[in-house]
């Protein structure tokens, strides 16, 4: 009888535990999809940000189609997605019209990103507007933040200036907006800066002061690591991260950057470079209330 007893309620909890429980406690399973794209999956949540795109201007990652379409038909992983969100309009993270038909197909995932980028999205694919329900749209000023908790899941956009690229003296990237986010799963902080540089980084501090938040996942644009260890002892020592994901980084690049993030986890062993699409990790993090 007692063993009958167990077995039923093993049946039972295994039955209902995976609705409830997506990965233990404390845990973050991260997903490269590619270049700055990310399924982000913790005990009860999922968030994918910066996930549908083709383009990759022929420099950078992208999707192959057939994780693209598991997205779209939010096939598992890709199910039960609580939030998506944007860093900015670049095609290496945006695809107008693939996120128009994912927001239409599933009208109840939010979409957060910045007005820059909605009115680059709506001006793409003709009604757009008609998704706004879904929309929250956080356009922080310079060097600032805006809050919002949209589906049980906090989030703080900074306006981290988009890096510049220069062709005959003229910063191309001038008028692109980027944001970079802050936002919590289950009591997990985790920060994606998008598209930023040291410079975006230290003007927000020279305006800020210091950094307060806390930050237990970060995820990095890599030519933030540019000089080695100095770079990510600045890294270390301003927004003191317990865990570093380092992204958008070229194909043509990849190994010898590689070779990079080994060396340097000799200074800190918590620094991830995935290489390719649909790879996996599950960090534990240390220091979570309990539940
Ligand atoms: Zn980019």
């Amino acid at each position: 009888m007692r063993a009958f007893t167990v077995i039923l309620i093993y049946l039972i909890v295994g039955t209902i535990s995976p609705i409830y429980s997506q990965t233990a406690h404390n845990n973050l399973q991260i997903t490269s999809i590619a270049n700055e794209g990310f399924l982000l999956t913790s005990s009860s949540k999922k968030v994918l940000i910066d996930a549908l795109f083709t383009n990759g201007y022929g420099l950078f990652a992208a999707p192959p189609k057939n994780i693209t379409d598991e997205i779209m038909d939010a096939k598992a992983p890709f199910d039960r997605i609580n939030l998506y969100l944007l860093t900015h309009y670049h095609f290496d993270h945006c695809d107008p019209l693939l996120i128009k038909n994912y927001l239409t197909k599933h009208r109840n995932i939010p979409f957060v990103t910045n007005k820059p980028a909605i009115v680059f999205i709506d001006g793409s694919c003709f009604g757009f507007m008609l998704l706004k329900k879904q929309f929250t749209v956080l356009t922080p000023e310079a060097n600032q933040s805006v809050s919002n908790t949209i589906n049980n899941v906090p989030v703080k956009a900074f306006g981290f200036k988009h890096l510049s690229f220069y062709i005959d003296s003229i910063n191309v990237e001038e008028n692109m907006f980027n944001s970079s986010y802050l936002f919590e799963m289950d009591g997990i902080k985790i920060f994606h800066s998008g598209d930023i540089k040291k410079d975006a980084l230290q003007d927000y501090l020279a305006k800020n002061n210091k950094w307060t938040d806390t930050i237990d996942v970060a995820f990095l644009y890599y030519e933030l690591f540019e000089s080695g260890v100095p770079d990510l002892e600045y890294i270390l020592n301003t927004l003191h991260p317990k865990h570093i994901i380092v992204m958008h980084v070229p194909p043509s690049l990849i190994n010898e950057w590689a070779v990079k993030i080994d060396k340097l986890k000799e200074t800190f062993p918590d620094i991830i470079l995935f290489k390719n699409p649909m790879e996996s990790q599950t960090l534990n993090i240390a220091g979570l209330p309990d539940k």
